[in-house]
């Protein structure tokens, strides 16, 4: 299991979401001082440090602010060349965390001999297209030959503190670009624009508290500085009436897309939390084009469910109950059903003829990416619940107007 703090696999309110967070991931070889750099980039005792080989057997993670650059996630990973079983299952979670990286740190261990080890690593994040920064650690020690590393790098010691402030620097100048600068919803409304957002209170919701696309889209409202309004559908209808003119948009719950739309005036723009995720996270088209599979499928079918943290199911669950019933419903087909949460993500899909994601707004957007390409490379068709949903319900192309140039 991933070791993760507060807000990584559950939703912590009082903190920036860790899909919105910059993921910056330490790699290299057993013994390359990875757990002691990064104990000193985050100045915090953050992992186990040891002289023995492997002492970090899972990749360890912690939500943090690293200033100047903001919200983080650090990434602490297993050694590469780990070997045996084990070792093999620890290399998989490595990849998996490749796969959410948006900025690695390659640690070479500076007083050993070049290792070819090193250069496959550097291949492999460039092929991968992730911004990295080659670190030879133990420069304190400096036993290797510097002139075989042919490629830019940064000297630094964990044990002495050298140059360790540079390789900050460096993280947060490659970390700037790989923020999260996009909005969920305030570029497509206005100043004192009403959006009203539906979000049902059934059995399913949390106690107590909204859901984060919910939060998220409240909050993006807030700094453009126009109005939400927030109903339950049964309250929608008065919520509409109450309002001078109609509502510049409205926002439901994928869930209740059936009735929402009867209610929402056909000239009011109509979307889903589902679809606004999709779109902040770059999958909308393959979302859209995945959805129109479903009449493709035939019985027998396998379709993975996939979901990006590992809440609570209820009763009724939306992913493992409620769209199951609704895709066999909307096919006629009889279809076999796999599920997966969290971290956990097959890397071979080939025998899916359908993925459909949740929102994934517990994921960044490169993770989210990362699963869409996956599919994508191996001819599977790929889509989200409220996409889907939407097709379903026969309003895709209404829920995805707004975005239209
Ligand atoms: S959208 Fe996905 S990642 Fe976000 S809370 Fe729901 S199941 Fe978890």
């Amino acid at each position: 299991m991933v070791k993760e703090t507060s807000d990584s696999k559950t939703a912590d309110l009082h903190q920036t979401p860790s899909g919105n967070r910059v993921h910056i991931s330490f790699f290299g070889r057993r013994n390359a001082g990875k757990s002691s750099l990064v104990n000193a980039v985050t100045g915090q005792s953050l992992s186990i440090v040891s002289d023995v080989k492997g002492t970090t057997t899972d990749p360890v993670s912690k939500a943090m602010e690293l200033l100047p650059l903001g919200p983080v996630v650090i990434i602490d990973t297993p050694g590469l060349d780990d070997a045996g079983t084990l070792g093999e299952k620890r290399v998989e979670k490595t990849y998996q965390i490749l796969a959410k990286t948006d900025v690695a740190v390659l640690v070479i261990d500076g007083s050993d001999a070049p290792d070819p080890q090193d250069f496959a690593l550097m291949q492999l994040l460039k092929e991968k297209q992730i911004p990295f920064i080659a670190v030879l650690n133990k420069k304190d020690l400096a036993g290797s030959d510097l002139s075989a590393y042919d490629f830019p790098f940064l000297a630094v010691s964990a044990v002495t503190g050298e140059g360790i402030a540079a390789l900050k620097e460096n993280i947060a100048r490659l970390g700037k670009t790989a923020a999260p600068s996009k909005q969920l919803i305030g570029d497509k409304i206005c100043k004192n624009d009403v959006v009203i957002l539906v979000t049902p209170i059934d059995e399913s919701a949390p106690k107590g508290r909204l859901i984060l696309p919910q939060v998220q889209t409240l909050r993006d409202i807030l700094d453009t500085h126009a109005i939400s309004m927030v109903t339950q559908v049964s309250e929608l209808p008065a919520c509409l009436s109450a309002l001078k003119e109609p509502p510049a948009l409205v926002v439901t719950d994928s869930q209740v897309f059936h009735q929402v739309k009867e209610m929402v005036p056909r000239s009011v723009p109509l979307t889903s939390f589902s679809i606004l995720m999709a779109r902040f996270k770059g999958i909308l088209d393959t979302a859209a084009q995945g959805a129109h599979f479903l009449p493709n499928l035939t019985d027998g079918n396998k379709v993975l469910i996939s979901e990006g943290c590992t809440h609570h199911r209820q009763c009724e669950d939306i992913g493992t109950v409620k769209l199951p019933g609704w895709i066999e419903a909307f096919t006629g087909k009889k279809l076999a059903f796999h599920f997966t949460s969290g971290g956990e993500f097959p890397r071979d899909l080939s025998s899916y003829a359908l993925v459909v994601h949740c929102g994934g707004c517990m994921l960044n957007e490169r993770e989210m990416l990362s699963r869409m390409e996956l599919a994508n490379a191996q001819g599977v068709a790929f889509t989200n619940y409220g996409t889907l949903i939407a097709h379903i319900n026969g309003i895709l192309d209404r829920s995805l107007e707004m975005f239209h140039e």
